[in-house]
C-alpha cells in the first residue's frame, strides 16, 4: 500500500501545489495549514511522512516535529527558506530525516522523500527480523515454549524481585513418565506430537504472568511469580488432571494416554538459584519414586 503523506504550510499556494504534486506522483497526501491542524490530523489519519515549513503561525516546524517524534512513527521533513537561520543539525537533532531549502523545487522534494521513505521500510524490516530472532533464540523449536536459556534468565529476574520486595515464588518440574517406552512402540515422530501437545496443555493451565519452559527432553519446568507452594500445587494438580484426561491417537484405533510426575517448590528469600532448582528436581524424583503419576511438594528445610 503506497504511503500517507501530510503537507504543512501556511502559505496556500505552497500547500496546495505541493499537495497537487505528491499526490500526482502517486502518494495520497493530506494539507494542513498549522502544527496544531497537522496534528489533529495525525490523530485520525494514517501518515507515513510529515513535509513542514519551519515557519508556522504559532508552534514552529521544528516544535511540531518533536511532537510527532515524541508520539508517533512518522518521519518528518522539514522546509526553510532561512538557510542562515536553522541549521541542517537543528533539524536533525529534534528528529527530522531531512531539511530541504525554499525555494522548492519539487522534483528534488520527491527524491528526498522517496529516500526517507525507503529508509524507513528498511528499518521497519530490520526491527521486524530482530524480533523474529529475538523470539527464535528464548523459543523451544518443537513445543513453541520457552527454552531453556530464557528459564535460567526469566528465573534469575523472578529470584531478584523475590528478594528484594518479598513475593514468594514457586517452581514446577515436571517429566512424562515412561515415555520411552511411548517412543520405542510408536516411534519418535509421535513422540514428537506428544510433547507439543503436552506444551499446549501446560500453556492452557497457567495464568498470564505464568511461564512454562522445555527444560530437557521430556522434562517442563513452569515459573510461578507471587505463588506459595500450596498454591503451586493446585496448578500441578490441574495440569496433571488434563494430561491424564488426554487421549492420543498414535496408531488408528489405538488410544493411549499418558501420565507425568511433578515436583513443586517454594523460593527460600535469599537461596541460591541452584539450591531453588535442585529442589524442584528432587521433588520430582520423589514423585517417580513413589510410583508416578504423582505430585510431591518439598520446602527448603529452614523454611518457616
Ligand atoms: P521415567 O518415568 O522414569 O521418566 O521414564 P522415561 O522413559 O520417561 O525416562 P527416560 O529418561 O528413561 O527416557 C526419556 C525418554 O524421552 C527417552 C527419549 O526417547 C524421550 N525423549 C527425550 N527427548 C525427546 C524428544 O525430543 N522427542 C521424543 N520423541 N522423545 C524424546
Ligand atoms: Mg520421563
Ligand atoms: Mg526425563
Amino acid at each position: 500500500m503506497n504511503d500517507h503523506i501530510l503537507i504543512v504550510d501556511d502559505d496556500e499556494s505552497i500547500k496546495n501545489s505541493m499537495q497537487d504534486f505528491i499526490k500526482s506522483s502517486g502518494y495520497p497526501t493530506l494539507a494542513a495549514s498549522s502544527a496544531e491542524e497537522a496534528l489533529e490530523i495525525i490523530k485520525s489519519n494514517r501518515v507515513d511522512v510529515i513535509i513542514t515549513d519551519i515557519i508556522l503561525p504559532n508552534k514552529d516546524g521544528l516544535e511540531l516535529t518533536r511532537m510527532v517524534k515524541e508520539g508517533y512513527d512518522i518521519d518528518v521533513i522539514v522546509m526553510t527558506g532561512y538557510s542562515g537561520k536553522y541549521s541542517y543539525g537543528e533539524a536533525i537533532n529534534r528528529g527530522a530525516s531531512d531539511l530541504v531549502f525554499k525555494p522548492i523545487r519539487f522534483e528534488e522534494l520527491l527524491l528526498r522523500m522517496k529516500r526517507v521513505l525507503r529508509e524507513r521500510h528498511l528499518n521497519k524490516e530490520r526491527v521486524r527480523i530482530l524480533g523474529r530472532l529475538e523470539k527464535l533464540a528464548i523459543t523451544d523449536g518443537l513445543t513453541k515454549l520457552y527454552n531453556l536459556r530464557h528459564f535460567y534468565s526469566q528465573l534469575e529476574i523472578e529470584i531478584d524481585r523475590c528478594n528484594r520486595y518479598g513475593h514468594s515464588l514457586a517452581l514446577l518440574l515436571l517429566d512424562i513418565d515412561h515415555f520411552k517406552i511411548y517412543n520405542d512402540t510408536y516411534g519418535h515422530l509421535e513422540g514428537d506430537q506428544v510433547l507439543i501437545r503436552l506444551g499446549q496443555i501446560i500453556k492452557s493451565c497457567l495464568r498470564t504472568m505464568d511461564s512454562a519452559y522445555r527444560y530437557g527432553g521430556e522434562e517442563f519446568t513452569i515459573i510461578l511469580p507471587e505463588t506459595t507452594g500450596k498454591e503451586a500445587q493446585v496448578v500441578a494438580n490441574r495440569i496433571k488432571t488434563a494430561v491424564e484426561l488426554e487421549c492420543f491417537l498414535p496408531e488408528p484405533g489405538k488410544i493411549f494416554t499418558i501420565t507425568i510426575s511433578i515436583g513443586v517448590t517454594e523460593f527460600l528469600k535469599k537461596e541460591p538459584i541452584s539450591e531453588f532448582i535442585q529442589r524442584a528436581d528432587k521433588a520430582m524424583y520423589k514423585s517417580k519414586d513413589e510410583g508416578r503419576n504423582r505430585i510431591t511438594t518439598l520446602y527448603a528445610e529452614n523454611a518457616s
